[in-house]
């Protein structure tokens, strides 16, 4: 998905608006790789602000499919697409990578809409991803879903001090 920004660049003052859908599937992190699934068309306004500067704006949202950090049930997760950024045309590909380390969006007049909208997905990445607040997550013995259900595991014994709280209510051990 690229947008050709000459038809914007040449005008000072010049707005342009348009929506389109993103192309991309899936989007990969260091947590692992997940699906899109829900994408609409995503509105960007593209305005000339002057002196071969060019103003990009975008709105919309993608929905991605993610397991619960606690219980690993699929969530759909939605990450808003929301962003402003100002673009020089001027300035050249090597200039713009020392200023912008990793945003290589830009090609002549042409703008890498996709990339970019990929640059704000990884950044707007939730920092907690839950099927419901109150997820009890899942049994670290049996491995029983602990939203469906109680499994007859002692969760006790997984804290040794609470193991020894109760060996003194049940006598087995006699304080001196
Ligand atoms: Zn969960
Ligand atoms: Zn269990």
């Amino acid at each position: 998905m690229f947008i050709n920004l000459s038809g914007v660049s040449n005008t000072e003052g010049k707005v342009v608006e348009m929506a389109m859908e993103p192309e991309l599937t899936e989007v990969k992190n260091r947590m692992g790789t997940f699906s899109v699934v829900e994408k609409k068309p995503v509105r960007w306004k593209l305005s000339n602000t002057g002196c071969d500067h060019v103003c990009v704006e975008a709105e919309g949202f993608i929905c991605l499919m993610v397991p619960c950090d606690r219980c690993l049930d699929d969530v759909t997760v939605k990450i808003p697409v929301h962003f402003t950024q100002e673009l020089n045309l001027a300035q050249s590909a090597e200039d713009r990578q020392e200023a912008l380390d990793e945003a290589d969006y830009l090609e002549g007049y042409q703008l890498d809409a996709e990339k970019l909208l990929y640059h704000e997905i990884l950044m707007n990445w939730p920092a907690k991803i839950l099927c419901k607040p109150d997820c009890k997550g899942i049994c670290r013995k049996c491995g029983q879903n602990l939203n469906e259900g109680m499994c007859d595991c002692d969760q006790q014994e997984y804290d040794p001090r609470m193991a020894a709280i109760k060996d003194i209510f049940n006598g087995t051990v006699k304080e001196v």
